[in-house]
C-alpha cells in the first residue's frame, strides 16, 4: 500500500511528425530559459524543430521539459486524436496543467507526455468518462474505482519491468490465435490519455464542482483486497452480466473481478448456447438496462451519446464484407467463409474462443478484444454475441448478423450500471461492493 499521492505521466500524443500547441503562462525550458505563448515541434535533418513564439527560443534536442513556473499555468495542444482506432474517433484541441514533455524518437516522431499529481489526474478523468450532472453516487464510486485503477497498474507495472513480447505473426499454418492486451505496451509514460487506458482531457472542459467534490470526498480512498490496491476494472456496459478476469486477459483468477448479476434479481451464469441465445434476444432486468434518455444525458459525455444501443445490439455482414474484414484486420483470408461457431464462453456470454470456417482455412480466434477486432472496421461493442447466418440455395452464405449484448470486456465495474444505481439511491460504497464482491475500502492518505 502506498502512503503519498503518486505523480503520474500521461502520454497526449505520440507518433506525430509535427504538431502545435500554446503554452498559457511561463515555463522553464529544461530547467532554463523562460518561454510562453504559441509553440510549433516539427522535424528537420531527423533533428526535433521546437520553435517557442515566433522564435524567441528553439529547442532541439530530442527530450525536451517544460516546467510550469506556475501553478495555475497550463498549456494547449492542437489536433489531439481521442478514441483512437474506436468508432468515435475525431481531433480536438486540448488543455493541461502540469508539466510537458516533448520527445522525438529516431522513426517514431514526437510524444507529448503531461506529468500531473494523481488526484488532479482523476479529477479531469472523471470529468472526461461523465457529464458533470450525473449524479454524486456515482462520480465518487468512479474516483475509488479509477483511483484503484491506476495505482494497481502503475504498481504492477513498477514489478514487472520485462518488455511485452510481440505476437507470435499469423502465418498459413495458424489454427489458433489467442491474444489479450495489457497496458504495460507504454515504454515512455505510465498512461496513455485514451480509453485503451482512461480517457483524459486534461482541463479542456472544466472540471465540475461536482467532479472535484467527488474526488476531495474520496482523497486516497482505495479499494482493496488482501492487503492490496484492488485492480479495480470498469467499462461501459454488461449487459446483465459481468465476466470474470482470466476471460479478457491472462489466465489468473482475481476473486474481486468474478461475474456477477448486474441486477436486483439474480440471473444464473450462461452455460450453453441455448441459454446464450434466450438471453442476448431476451431485454433481462439489469441495472445497465435503460434506455431513459434523462439518465445516459447524466452519464456519458456527448459524444457517447450517439450510441444508445449498448444494452442489446446487432450488426449484419454480407459474407464478403467479413471476408474482407478478417483479410485487413487479421491478415487472415479463409477462402470463401463458411461459419461463425462459437468455441468458448465465459459466464456473461462473453466469447472466448470463436472458431471461423472458411473454404480455404478455419481459424479459431480469442480473446474478447482480438474476437472484437477481426470482426469490425473498429471494434465490435461486445463479444456476448450471437450469429445468424443467412444462406443461399447451394449453403453458402450470404449475410450474418450478430446480435449482441454489453458494450466493453464486461470485467469489474459496469458504469452504465452504476450510473443507474446512483440514481436509485445507492451510496458509491456499496455501488463499489455490488461489483468487486470482497473487495474493502481502505483511506491510503
Ligand atoms: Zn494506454
Ligand atoms: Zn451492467
Amino acid at each position: 500500500m502506498l502512503s503519498r499521492e503518486p505523480t503520474l505521466s500521461v502520454g497526449i500524443l505520440e507518433g506525430y511528425a509535427d504538431f502545435r500547441g500554446h503554452l498559457e503562462g511561463v515555463f522553464a525550458l529544461n530547467g532554463g530559459k523562460r518561454v510562453d505563448g504559441p509553440f510549433t515541434c516539427s522535424i528537420r535533418d531527423n533533428s526535433p524543430h521546437i520553435v517557442f513564439g515566433s522564435g524567441e527560443a528553439v529547442a532541439d534536442l530530442p527530450d525536451v521539459t517544460l516546467s510550469p513556473v506556475s501553478p495555475e499555468t497550463s498549456f494547449l495542444l492542437e489536433d489531439v486524436t481521442i478514441g483512437v482506432k474506436f468508432h468515435w474517433e475525431r481531433k480536438e484541441q486540448q488543455r493541461f496543467r502540469g508539466g510537458l514533455r516533448i520527445v522525438l524518437r529516431p522513426g517514431k516522431g514526437f510524444t507529448a507526455i503531461n506529468t500531473v499529481a494523481l488526484e488532479e489526474y482523476l479529477a479531469s478523468v472523471i470529468s472526461s468518462e461523465m457529464s458533470a450532472s450525473a449524479p454524486g453516487e456515482l462520480l465518487r464510486a468512479h474516483a475509488i474505482t479509477s483511483r484503484s485503477w491506476l495505482v494497481a497498474m502503475l504498481e504492477r507495472a513498477r514489478l514487472v519491468h520485462a518488455p511485452l513480447q510481440p505476437f507470435a505473426p499469423i502465418t498459413p499454418e495458424t489454427t489458433e490465435v489467442i491474444r489479450w492486451y495489457s497496458r504495460e505496451d507504454h515504454d515512455m509514460y505510465d498512461v496513455c490519455a485514451d480509453d485503451h487506458c482512461q480517457r483524459y482531457q486534461g482541463i479542456t472542459k472544466i472540471i465540475s464542482p461536482a467532479a472535484a467534490g467527488a474526488i476531495t470526498s474520496t482523497r486516497g480512498v482505495f479499494l482493496v483486497h488482501d492487503n492490496a490496491v484492488c485492480d479495480a476494472r470498469f467499462f461501459k456496459a454488461c449487459g446483465g452480466l459481468t465476466d470474470d478476469f482470466p476471460n479478457s486477459w491472462e489466465e489468473t483468477d482475481i476473486p474481486y473481478l468474478r461475474s456477477i448479476a448486474d441486477a436486483a434479481v439474480p440471473h444464473p451464469p450462461i452455460t450453453t448456447e441455448g441459454e446464450m441465445e434466450r438471453w442476448v434476444l431476451s431485454s433481462p432486468e439489469a441495472y445497465c438496462n435503460t434506455r431513459d434518455p434523462a439518465i445516459l444525458r447524466q452519464i456519458l459525455p456527448s459524444f457517447d451519446q450517439e450510441t444508445t444501443d449498448f444494452f442489446r445490439w446487432h450488426v449484419s455482414y454480407t459474407r464478403e464484407e467479413l471476408e474482407a474484414l478478417l483479410r485487413k484486420k487479421a491478415g487472415v483470408d479463409v477462402g470463401i467463409l463458411m461459419d461463425l461457431v462459437p468455441l468458448q464462453r465465459g459466464p456473461s456470454g462473453r466469447l472466448i474462443r470463436l472458431r471461423i470456417v472458411g473454404t480455404q482455412r478455419t481459424i479459431t480466434v480469442g480473446k474478447d478484444l482480438e474476437i472484437r477486432r477481426w470482426l469490425s472496421p473498429s471494434h465490435l461493442y461486445s463479444s456476448a454475441f450471437i450469429v445468424r447466418t443467412e444462406r443461399g440455395d447451394d449453403g453458402v452464405p450470404l449475410r450474418f448478423i450478430l446480435y449482441g449484448a454489453g458494450w466493453g470486456h464486461g470485467v469489474g465495474l459496469c458504469q452504465i450500471g452504476a450510473a443507474v444505481m446512483a440514481v436509485r439511491g445507492f451510496a458509491a460504497e456499496d455501488i463499489v461492493r455490488h461489483y468487486f464482491r470482497g473487495a474493502e475500502l481502505r483511506k491510503a492518505y
